[in-house]
């Protein structure tokens, strides 16, 4: 390549036409080829990256729950269980690479979660996909409706996965994809000839090929609105799926089952003394069959777990244990600005006395906090002489007493 002092040895263009060029050894190169060739370069880095089949980590039951303890508290019963079904599934995926054509097959193991909201049903998923390195996105089940219908279809979510796969398709398929509000989807009505919801039940059949495993066709971009748009085949075979809802209700179909089976079978002596309130951890297939999942459906969530309801205690904890707890979040930010800030117990019990009073749950910590910490975030940056900041349950209090949330308590 000839080096001429003012044009680009890439496309010819005179200084005066670009806005940069930058010398080289033996030319120059404009600021318009720089982004032709990034464009370039991008293009091909996707294109190689789609043939990757990347390795994911194979860690044992007992690693994986000592890795989301230091996330989600509580919880043990559905993190043990996840814990496995999450082992297991990956344990399948190596396995079928070796597999010989009469092996046993090992069956997928979708998951779903029943408990309130803000139970941590969305963090035990997404904590076990950061673990597992392998791509993790979130759909809303009430946003989905049957293909052809106005709303998101089936086929979008893996279209958000492969993005956050960023296109990498052998990452997408061994994704983990969580459906969230999948109750919402029940059919009405245990008798689906009596009350039959088409638009639940509809989905609910959609969701089934995808939850089974399928080549699915998948938009890039999502959606319908891009017609012309090339589709990109993705197999489902070896996404997990996790699904959660909070099957309002579903309790009172435990306890009839369980009165039922009481009277069928009296030596089933594991439901003998039945504690009425934790019902949610006799759950089955069979209860979620009841509350209106299509057996289909059920079939292919084998397995089911439950989150408690948090108390007292365990929101406590939430506030302070977790890796990257509200409190230690806090604490970094004046940190930032070189204030050490301190907060004493009895403050830290009134903001969970106060989640608890209005039923806010875990997600309520965050939005009380963000009240009455906001005035000292606002003004203590700007104060250079300010060292350290002590949160007192008084100034708590008295903070709180200012913010919407206390207002909504006296209206
Ligand atoms: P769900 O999916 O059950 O509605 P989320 O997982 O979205 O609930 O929880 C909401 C927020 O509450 C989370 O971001 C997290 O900060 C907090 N949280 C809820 N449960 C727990 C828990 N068991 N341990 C730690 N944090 C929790």
């Amino acid at each position: 390549m000839a080096k001429s002092p003012d044009k680009c040895s890439f496309c010819g263009r005179s200084k005066r036409e670009t806005r940069m060029l930058i010398a080289g050894l033996e030319g120059h190169i404009c600021d318009s080829c720089v982004q032709q060739a990034q464009i370039i370069l991008q293009e091909e880095l996707a294109t190689e990256k789609r043939k990757d089949v990347p390795d994911f980590l194979l860690i044992k039951p007992i690693e994986i729950k000592k890795y989301l303890d230091q996330f989600v508290i509580g919880q043990d019963e559905a993190k043990k269980v996840i814990s496995v079904a999450v082992y297991n599934h990956y344990k399948r995926l190596s396995h079928a690479k070796e597999a010989k054509e009469d092996d046993v097959e090992i069956e997928k193991s979708n998951i779903v979660i029943v408990g309130e909201t803000g139970t941590g049903k969305t963090l035990l998923a997404r904590t076990v996909a950061k673990m597992l390195h392998v791509p993790f996105c979130i759909a809303d089940a009430t946003a989905l409706t049957e293909a052809g219908y106005v709303g998101e279809d089936v086929e979008s979510i893996l279209s958000r996965l492969l993005q956050v796969a960023d296109y990498n398709v052998a990452a997408a398929e061994r994704g983990i994809i969580f459906i969230d509000e999948i109750d919402k989807i029940a059919r009405k009505g245990d008798n689906p000839s009596i009350t039959r919801d088409v638009s639940g039940e509809g989905v609910q059949q959609a969701l089934l090929k995808m939850l089974e495993g399928a080549i699915v066709n998948v938009p890039p971009q999502g959606g319908r609105k891009h017609p012309e748009q090339k589709m990109i085949q993705i197999n489902t075979q070896n996404i997990l799926f996790i699904t959660g809802g909070a099957f309002d209700g579903i309790e009172k179909k435990i306890s009839s089952r369980l009165q039922t089976n009481k009277i069928g079978y009296k030596a089933d002596r594991k439901h003998e003394n039945v504690d009425k309130d934790h019902i949610l951890e006799y759950i089955t297939p069979v209860d979620l069959k009841a509350f209106g999942l299509i057996p289909e459906l059920v079939g292919r969530l084998p397995i089911v777990t439950y989150m408690h309801t948090l108390d007292q205690a365990t929101l406590r904890r939430i506030l302070t244990e977790p890796k990257n707890s509200l409190i230690r979040q806090y604490t970094k930010l004046f940190e930032l600005d070189n204030i050490k800030v301190v907060f004493d117990e009895d403050a830290l019990n009134f903001i969970v006395q106060k989640a608890i009073e209005f039923k806010l749950g875990a997600r309520g910590l965050r939005s009380i906090l963000e009240g009455i910490m906001n005035d000292a975030m606002f003004e203590l940056p700007s104060k250079s002489n300010i060292k350290s900041f002590h949160v007192t349950a008084t100034f708590v209090e008295e903070k709180f007493r200012k913010t919407s949330m206390a207002r909504l308590k006296v209206a």
